[in-house]
């Protein structure tokens, strides 16, 4: 059956089943050019908002186009810089918040939007951030997602990540009090064990989501990697449905230099055979986990093999994504150009300024083979493939 007279078959069908079949085409890679026809078709048809603009967002990175009547799907924000904490590895504080206008922008996006993405400094501490939280939990066909040090969660907070199936990332880079509140400087240990315990407690009896609802990550460093043979255990006692092992980044120069395990061979021995047992624990605990960064010289594998049929054409990131990050800077994600500030410009103006248009128009030209850099390429730190 063609692609289109499927689409039509399906298009009285569920939403969400329509768009596995969508995603599931243009993953193949060989029929981009009917795919267009049925996403045209099943733009043209839609009434819900939401989908209208899904379909047309697709058709026009496929069509190469790099002013976009499209919204963003994908919206991420770095909301302040303010924390409770002073971890050993942070960046410097400089207390900015995004400005009110920007975040009102960025809500107005919530009718387009997949997955909205807040990362503070701490989110939990900001005053607007229940604001912001509700404004997208209005939306059911958003998915929030919150990176915490998890101090501040309380009862009113674990409700809510419940009630709205968030996906939360706990920031925790050790699994002894010691170790925990060296690198955590200014949390307590026992603290973030008894919130971690009050999730578990309420989601007591409720049905486990196809995605992870708590998720932990932990930066490898000098000082906790003995750790990390415990770490899938740790997660599965206290609740934690998936790891994210991340490497160090040189927020923090002297923290970097004195804690940075890259190109020691003694560590590299030592990681290889605990992320063995870290792999064997978590098939056995039901755990699952990523490691973030390539590892004893392997590559994790480009980002072009990861993404299979899609391979000939561009990274779809700046099509689909937009971040704002607390220095009030915009970029597509995290290793991409950045496109604009807020403080200069509205997120409207940057989502089809110059800059953003040029970048589209360059990974159109050149693919990301030619435009962008080894991070994402290799995919040693963020992993745009991760996302459908
Ligand atoms: S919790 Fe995050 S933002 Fe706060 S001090 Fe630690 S690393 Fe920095
Ligand atoms: S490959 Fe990475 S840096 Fe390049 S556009 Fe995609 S997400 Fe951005």
């Amino acid at each position: 059956m063609r692609i289109l007279d499927e689409a039509k078959a399906r298009s009285g069908r569920e939403k969400s089943e329509l768009l596995s079949f969508i995603n599931g085409v243009y993953r193949d890679g060989t029929n981009h050019g009917e795919l267009g026809e049925a996403l045209q078709y099943l733009h043209d048809n839609s009434t819900e908002t939401f989908y209208k603009n899904i379909f047309l967002n697709r058709l026009e990175y496929l069509s190469g186009k790099t002013l976009l009547v499209s919204k963003p799907q994908h919206l991420l924000a770095s909301l302040s810089d303010k924390c409770n904490l002073n971890c050993a590895m942070c960046y410097e504080k400089t207390g900015s918040v995004i400005p009110e206008a920007a975040l009102d922008e960025f809500t107005a996006l919530f009718p387009y939007a997949r997955r909205v993405e807040w990362i503070g400094g701490e989110v939990l501490l900001l005053e607007n951030f229940e604001r912001l939280f509700d404004a997208a939990a209005k939306y059911p066909h958003i998915s929030q997602i919150i990176t915490t040090n998890g101090t501040l969660v309380d009862e009113k907070w674990a409700n809510k990540f419940i009630a709205n199936s968030v996906e939360v990332r706990f920031s925790i880079d050790g699994v002894t009090k010691g170790t925990y509140e060296r690198i955590r400087r200014g949390a307590s240990f026992e603290g973030l064990l008894a919130n971690l315990e009050l999730i578990k407690r309420l989601r007591l009896g409720r049905p486990r989501l196809s995605r992870p609802l708590i998720c932990m990550s932990f930066i490898v460093m000098r000082s906790n990697y003995r750790e990390i043979p415990e770490v899938i255990g740790f997660a599965k006692a206290h609740g934690i449905e998936h790891v994210n092992f991340l490497r160090l980044l040189d927020f923090n120069r002297e923290s970097y230099v004195r804690e940075n395990i890259d190109s020691d061979p003694r560590v590299e021995e030592y990681l290889s055979k605990a992320f063995g047992r870290v792999e064997e624990l978590s098939g056995k605990l039901g755990v699952s986990y990523i490691i973030h960064f390539a590892l004893g010289g392997r590559k994790r594998g480009s980002f072009n093999e990861a993404l299979n049929g899609e391979k000939s054409r561009p990274c779809r990131v700046p099509w689909e994504k937009i971040e704002i990050c607390g220095d009030h800077r915009v970029r597509p994600y995290c290793h991409c150009d950045f496109v604009g500030s807020v403080a200069k410009n509205s997120l409207g103006e940057i989502w089809n300024g110059e800059e953003m248009r040029n970048y589209r128009e360059r990974l159109v030209r050149l693919g990301q083979e030619n435009s962008c850099g080894s991070e994402c390429l290799e995919r040693t730190f963020c992993d745009a493939t991760l996302f459908d």
